[in-house]
This record gives structure tokens, C-alpha cells and sequence, in this order.
């Protein structure tokens, strides 16, 4: 269990199913343990101080032992058209800041998450690719970016988080066991409570880590960042592909469809002479014609150093009525945030931040 520089454990590091027991342990009851969470996850406080309906001496005896502290905010930016925010924390005990993005639509909140610091998954499109994995997310550091995003809605007067979508850097599926116990607090009623229906991971295709989120029946969405329509040009500019190619990856997709009932998104990142030709829409189509699946055509965003570009407007359009003549459902994303670098690829991040329908 992480402590900090204080010596005090970081409470949000804890396990949700180990929090009964620890209370306990304290020689209290273990329904103390739900009033604590509702104020940690759902008031978001950040002492045990202001906990007023517990007694005095276990408020003393949590704060001698427990840190609510937050990961401090340092920066905001907010898109010229105000549908998108991306915000900066800065990690505990630490000079590394992690990012994250609140996408704005009519009543849907949504938050995308990172949960990881840089990617080692080396995608030459993304900008977090190219920071190389730095490390792993704690517990903590994912669910810090949702209390944060949370109390910046607060403060503008607006309603909490709708939606979450792990989109942010890095890759979740390669940091499984921290994204795993963060999904628990976000789905624990007494915590944020959003339903797995209101979930999406994206992957750019972590086949055993699919195979584990498959068998524990969460029923949260599955979007894999496919962006390429051969084995050897998506192994160009996605080296995963290497160990997990595209046949093995739709065949995990079409098992995570008849065990959840979900319909897996591709996404599918289109690149001006790269991924928007016939070729590929005839390719395309072989490869998921029959499947009930949904592909999320996206315009690459041209990072900061990246040398691609993006199709001209009307091209993403006529991409994606050549799937559909195909029979394929195709749909095209809007790409927030651009102005903001808050957008797909963009994040010092990947590809996706997708609203999800
Ligand atoms: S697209 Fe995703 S998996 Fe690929 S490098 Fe970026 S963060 Fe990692």
C-alpha cells in the first residue's frame, strides 16, 4: 500500500472490497466503511475532519493513519467552443503531471481517463507513444482525475460525470490490475456508481487482458483502435500488432460479443494515402462484414511532431458511406478538442476520447 512522504497510507489505494475489513481492524463497524466512502468518492472531501456523522475519535484515528490528500490541479484549458476541458494533475510525490479530458454533450459528461504515465506500446500516430512508458497509474492517480474533473463541474454549477471512457494516455489493458480495482470504486454505488453500460476501455488490442475483462462479466464497452486494414501496414504503425495481429484481435472482439452482448467498436484512424483508400474499404469489409460491430472512423490529428495528415473533410464522409454500402455500420467522430491538443492523439496521448452512443 502506497505511503506518502507524510508516512500515511493513501486511503483512495485501497481496495474497495478491503475497506470493510480495515475499519474493522480499527475495532469499528463495518458499516462506518460505507459512510466513508460516500464521503471520500461521492462528497470528496479531503480530510476525515469533516466526516460529521462518525465519531470524533475514529475521524482522529483515520487521519493518523490515512491521507485523503488530491492530486493538486495545475493546469485547464478549455476548447474555443467549450465542449471539451483538459486538465493537468499532478501526480503524488511527484514533478509528473498526467491528463485527462471532459468532453461536453448536451446531458452527457464524459470522462477520459489515462492510466498511465506515457505508453510503451510505441503507436506512431500517438503522441503518448512517443514519451515512452514512464509508469503505471496507482489506484489512486485513476480515480484522482475523475474527483478532480468532478469538483471542476462542481464549481461551474454542473451535473457530476456521466460517462467514463478509458482513453486517456496509455493503454489500461497493459496496467490491468490498477484499472481493474479503479473500475470498482466507479462502479460501487456508494462511490461514483456509473454502470458498466456507461464504460468504455479502449485497447489498442492487449489480447489476454480482453480475454480477462471478458470473463468478469462488468458488461462495459469495448473499443479496439484497429486503424489499419493489413497485418503488415497496421504492424507499421501499431509494433503491438506484432504479437496480437488483426485476425486474432477480431476474433477476441467477436467472443466479447456473444459473451457480453455488447457490440465492439473499431476504431479506425483514417490517414490521407495511408487507411482512406479503396483498398482498405474493400479490405475492411472482408474483415468484419457478417459481424455486428460498429467502426468509428476518425481523422488522425496531427500531434505536434507528427508528420501525418488528416483526409480533407468530405473524404471521411465518403469513407464512411463505402462501409456502409458494404453492410458495415460506420460512424464518424467528431474530433473535440483539437485547439485545446486535447484531442484524438493528441492528450501527449492516443487516439481515442470517443462519446459513445
Ligand atoms: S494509441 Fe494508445 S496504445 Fe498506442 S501508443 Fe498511444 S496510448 Fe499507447
Amino acid at each position: 500500500m502506497s505511503e506518502g512522504n507524510d508516512g500515511l497510507i493513501r486511503f483512495k489505494n485501497l481496495k474497495i472490497s478491503s475497506v470493510a475489513d480495515v475499519i474493522e481492524k480499527m475495532g469499528e463497524k463495518k458499516f462506518r466503511a460505507t459512510q466513508i466512502m460516500k464521503w471520500v468518492y461521492q462528497k470528496r472531501v479531503d480530510s476525515f475532519e469533516l466526516m460529521n456523522n462518525m465519531p470524533k475519535v475514529l475521524r482522529q484515528k483515520l487521519s493518523e493513519k490515512f491521507s485523503l490528500k488530491k492530486m493538486e490541479l495545475v493546469s485547464t484549458m478549455e476548447s474555443r467552443s467549450r465542449d471539451a476541458v483538459k486538465f493537468g494533475f499532478l501526480l503524488h510525490e511527484s514533478s509528473h503531471i498526467v491528463e485527462s479530458v471532459l468532453l461536453i454533450d448536451r446531458n452527457r459528461r464524459t470522462a477520459c481517463l489515462s492510466s498511465q504515465l506515457g505508453c510503451g506500446l510505441g503507436c506512431v500516430f500517438c503522441e503518448t507513444g512517443k514519451m515512452g512508458l514512464i509508469r503505471n497509474l496507482a489506484q489512486d492517480e485513476i480515480i484522482g482525475q475523475l474527483i478532480g474533473i468532478n469538483d471542476f463541474l462542481e464549481k461551474r454549477g454542473d451535473k457530476s460525470v456521466t460517462n467514463i471512457v478509458f482513453m486517456g494516455m496509455g493503454e489500461a489493458l497493459s496496467n490491468f490490475e490498477n484499472f481493474r480495482s479503479a473500475l470498482d470504486i466507479i462502479m460501487n454505488e456508494d462511490c461514483f456508481n456509473i454502470g458498466g453500460r456507461r464504460i468504455t476501455v479502449s485497447t489498442a488490442g492487449v489480447i489476454p487482458s480482453i480475454e480477462r475483462l471478458m470473463n468478469e462479466d462488468l458488461n462495459i464497452g469495448l473499443a479496439i483502435s484497429l486503424n489499419a486494414f493489413s497485418d503488415k501496414q497496421r504492424s507499421q504503425i501499431m509494433p503491438v500488432n506484432n504479437k496480437y495481429p488483426i485476425a486474432r484481435l477480431i476474433e477476441i472482439a467477436k467472443r466479447y460479443f456473444d459473451k457480453t452482448g455488447r457490440r465492439v467498436t473499431f476504431e479506425y484512424v483514417l490517414i490521407e494515402g495511408e487507411t482512406d483508400t479503396d483498398e482498405a474499404v474493400n479490405a475492411l469489409s472482408n474483415l468484419l462484414g457478417g459481424f455486428p460491430c460498429k467502426i468509428n472512423v476518425i481523422p488522425v490529428n496531427p500531434g505536434k511532431s507528427s508528420g501525418f495528415k488528416s483526409p480533407a473533410e468530405g473524404r471521411l464522409e465518403t469513407f464512411a458511406n463505402k462501409l456502409h454500402q458494404r453492410g458495415l455500420s460506420a460512424t464518424l467522430r467528431k474530433s473535440r478538442g483539437k485547439d485545446i491538443y486535447g484531442a484524438c492523439g493528441q492528450l501527449s496521448s492516443r487516439e481515442s476520447c470517443v462519446r459513445q452512443d
